[in-house]
């Protein structure tokens, strides 16, 4: 297993974030760090918007980066009360319709910021709104964004502290979302020429059996790959989601979802498909016969 990111494998990370959304690098730093770290194929994938796309493809070009960009994005769903990403990956970023959709999940993320603002008000956190907004600086505002704003106004010490505190679901500054629908979310992604990947199954604190609900009914709607591959993940958890991709039929994705440099997780780390899971990549990069 020594030689899965060795130097002449191609290095596939296939989620990742930058300041369009609560990532804190630029799309410029992203694609250089990307290839620092080995990558050879990187998708962006920030939460509902695809503003960083065009600054990532004109820094690739101008510093002449062997680094193969996937336009890509990460939708917020719910279904069943829970609040579930599917990654849009090699997707039109300038598809009608999706950037219709991407303008309503943008005013959705607005509304729910100052409701989530109002409930920290009235909990006496006040200038929350402002806070998160400055930080969000002009991208897709997260509840990332008002974490770092609570931590840095002292209110928690650290971010997983923050959301246990504040922002986890039934917690004094939850709102629950009004995102849009999973078949709604594969349907966009769709039309605008991309492959639907439900992105990281584990994290969803769903049991055994609401995790086989959520791949059977992501497979119903159509949806192409499912993360099988993260850096920070035990064996078992891979092999695992590897065995579901297997009995579901869907493609295999890997991502290290970086928001930012930290000891733990880093773009390209650890990133391989156990055997027997296809890449969601093969569909893009093999000559389509069937035309
Ligand atoms: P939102 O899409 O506005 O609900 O924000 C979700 C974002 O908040 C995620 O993409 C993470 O970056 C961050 N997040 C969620 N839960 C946690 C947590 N427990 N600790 C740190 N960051 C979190
Ligand atoms: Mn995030
Ligand atoms: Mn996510
Ligand atoms: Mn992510």
């Amino acid at each position: 297993m020594s030689d899965h990111n060795d130097n002449y494998a191609i290095i596939y990370d296939l989620h990742s974030h930058t300041t369009a959304s609560d990532g804190r690098l630029t799309p410029q730093e992203l694609v250089h760090r990307a290839h620092e770290m080995r990558v050879g194929t990187l998708a962006i994938t920030d939460h509902d918007s695809v503003a960083a796309i065009p600054a990532a493809q004109a820094e690739i070009a101008r510093a002449g980066l062997p680094l193969t960009l996937i336009t890509g994005v990460e939708i917020s769903t719910v279904w069943e009360n829970h609040e579930i990403h599917i990654v849009g990956l090699n997707i039109d970023i300038d598809h009608p319709q999706m950037t219709g959709f991407l303008a309503e999940q943008k005013e959705r993320r607005q509304q729910r910021a100052k409701l989530i603002a109002e409930r920290l008000e009235r909990a006496h956190v006040p200038g929350a709104w402002e806070g998160a907004l400055a930080l969000a600086d002009g991208g897709a505002v997260t509840r990332g964004h008002f974490a770092r704003f609570l931590v840095e106004a002292g209110k928690a010490s650290n971010m997983a502290d923050v959301f246990k505190k504040y922002l986890a679901r039934g917690k004094t500054g939850y709102v629950p979302p009004q995102w849009c629908t999973i078949d709604q979310a594969i349907d966009v992604i769709h039309h605008s020429g991309g492959k639907a990947v439900l992105a990281h199954p584990g994290r969803y604190d769903l049991s055994a059996k609401w995790l086989k609900r959520l791949l059977a009914y992501f497979t119903e709607c159509g949806g192409d790959a499912m993360e099988v591959a993260q850096c920070q993940q035990a064996p078992h958890e891979r092999a695992q989601l590897a065995t579901y991709a297997r009995q579901y039929g869907l493609l295999g994705s890997q991502g290290s979802d970086f928001h930012q440099p930290c000891p733990w997780i880093e773009l390209g780390r650890k990133l391989w498909l156990p055997a027997g899971v296809e890449g969601v990549w093969q569909t893009w990069e093999q000559p389509q016969n069937n035309l």
